[in-house]
């Protein structure tokens, strides 16, 4: 694996080159880009890129990656920087190239219930684009907003829809990509089915920016539902509501939406997001948000009752209904700042623990286990459905040297614990700089050096988003 001293830092001969090949006022270097461009939603980390490029076609892209590929200067994809893995921290310096320029919606393809658009398309955009056509992009992560569909697509990014629709992967047919050496290929094509050779449309999704940079993206689509509703149902045990996720699926409904919410999660959100108000009873400890959405509100009525029914089974209360479409965006928004909310209140490390869905509250009970071993508390919240659990852990009155010794042995673990009950250390958020020293505890060395290979076959000078992924 390649480190700080195997690549060029930028000089003024290549700044010179650059501006060849892209227009002045797409190249950056003052200090207020470069911090801007050094950071993510990942903690507080900095790792300043010496030069932002902004190219605006996949033509553009490729001159850039030529160059820098024959001169061993690092590249690192960068997209909304939303991430909350460091995926698009720029470690060894070099090219921050930023996919927000090539931000158009190519075309919505209404007889084939197609869209094809670019990276830097922002995924709400891109859904309400699809939306107005009657469409449907389902993947929608908390950070929809702002998050770039480049950056979904290589984090194979989920969301709350994911539990019934699936995540980014599953809307994929075809990819434009522009490797490390500059040829620009295409993995798929726009047929809903294709049994052509290896599937790199699916292994360029969740390469988190180091097989190649993605220029250009055709997604399926579905029609729109016309009808959703929403419960916020109360339990006075977080574990309890952990199982009845899984319940509610085995008694044949599928939601749109399910997600969990600790107590603490939800008051820190009240609290951080205007114009909201909830009653809750002292004796909540937690919150399943569940949505189902088609086309029959007297179906969905029938699924939500039968949803009610379910969930008393776990000692939940009444479920608050949210019957109107204000009260529904009310909770959505409650729930998508959750995130933002949490980490107001502390330094703090997300985790992205996902399980079978069963295992849920096996999960849940294991990070609280560890919190009061270790003296950490923790916030989850996350995509239940999907068994996606968010451990939020808060540093608050831990020792500087608590944080920085014991919580990563506390987070190994949790990582021992989660593969044990058959899940994963990252559900959607992606490896990146943060959990790449803990994949040893979900792949063996064969199933670890398999991987290199397929990173050295795509990028043999190693120039893409180095330092990530892999264990150094
Ligand atoms: C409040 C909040 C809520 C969130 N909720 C969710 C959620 O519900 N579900 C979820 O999955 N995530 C969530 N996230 C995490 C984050 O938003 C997603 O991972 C998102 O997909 C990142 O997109 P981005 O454009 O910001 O990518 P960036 O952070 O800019 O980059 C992420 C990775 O993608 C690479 N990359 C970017 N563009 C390209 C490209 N064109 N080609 C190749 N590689 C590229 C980068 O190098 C980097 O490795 C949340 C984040 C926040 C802050």
């Amino acid at each position: 694996l390649k480190t700080q001293k195997d690549f060029q830092e930028i000089e003024t001969c290549d700044l010179e080159y650059f501006k060849n090949i892209i227009p002045e006022e797409a190249i950056f270097n003052d200090l207020e880009n470069l911090e801007k461009y050094g950071h993510d939603e990942t903690e507080d980390y900095q790792f300043k890129p010496n030069l932002v490029l902004k190219p605006a076609s996949a033509d553009e892209v490729s001159k850039i990656l030529v160059y820098c590929n024959k001169r061993s200067i690092a590249v690192t994809a960068s997209g909304a920087r939303t991430g909350l893995s460091g995926g698009a921290l720029p470690l060894y310096g070099g090219v921050a190239l930023s996919t927000e320029n090539l931000n158009r919606i190519i075309k919505i393809d209404e007889p084939n219930l197609q869209a094809t658009v670019e990276p830097g398309v922002t995924n709400q955009v891109f859904h309400e684009a699809c939306k107005q056509k009657g469409l449907f992009y389902p993947p929608d992560p908390s950070s929809w907003g702002s998050s770039f569909i480049g950056g979904n697509l290589a984090l194979n990014a989920g969301g709350p829809k994911a539990v019934k629709y699936g995540v980014t992967n599953a809307y994929v047919l075809d990819l434009e990509v522009v490797l490390a050496d500059g040829a620009i290929i295409n993995t798929g094509a726009r047929v809903l089915k294709n049994s052509t050779g290896y599937n790199l449309t699916q292994l360029m999704v969740g390469s988190e920016g180091t097989l190649g940079i993605i220029t250009k993206a055709t997604f399926r689509l579905l029609p729109y539902p016309k009808h959703t509703m929403l419960l916020l149902v109360p339990f006075c045990s977080a574990e309890k509501a952990c199982e009845a996720v899984s319940a509610i699926f085995q008694g044949g409904i599928t939601p749109s939406g399910m997600e969990f919410m600790e107590r603490d999660a939800i008051d820190y959100a009240l609290k951080f997001v205007d114009n909201v108000e909830l009653p809750i009873g002292e004796d909540v400890q937690a919150h399943l948000l569940i949505e189902v959405d088609g086309n029959y509100p007297e179906t969905l009525m029938k699924d939500c009752e039968a949803i009610a029914e379910i969930v008393m089974n776990f000692g939940a209360s009444e479920p608050l209904f949210a019957d109107n479409d204000k009260d529904k965006a009310s909770l959505w928004t409650l729930r998508r700042r959750v995130g933002e909310a949490v980490k107001s209140h502390s330094i703090y490390k997300e985790e992205d623990t996902v399980v079978p869905r069963a295992e849920l509250a096996n999960l849940l009970r294991s990070v609280k286990a560890l919190g009061a071993k270790y003296g950490f508390k923790s916030v989850c919240y996350g995509h239940a459905g999907d068994g996606n659990l968010h451990v939020n852990i808060l540093k608050e009155e831990m020792s500087d040297k608590a944080w920085a010794e014991d919580l990563p042995l506390a987070i190994r673990e949790l990582f021992a614990v989660v593969k044990a009950l058959g899940g994963t250390i990252s559900g959607e958020h992606g490896i990146g700089y943060v959990q790449k020293e803990y994949m040893d505890i979900v792949f063996n060395s064969v199933e670890l050096n398999l991987q290199k290979e397929i990173k050295k076959v795509f990028d043999p000078q190693g120039i893409l988003n180095p330092g990530k992924v892999f264990p150094q």
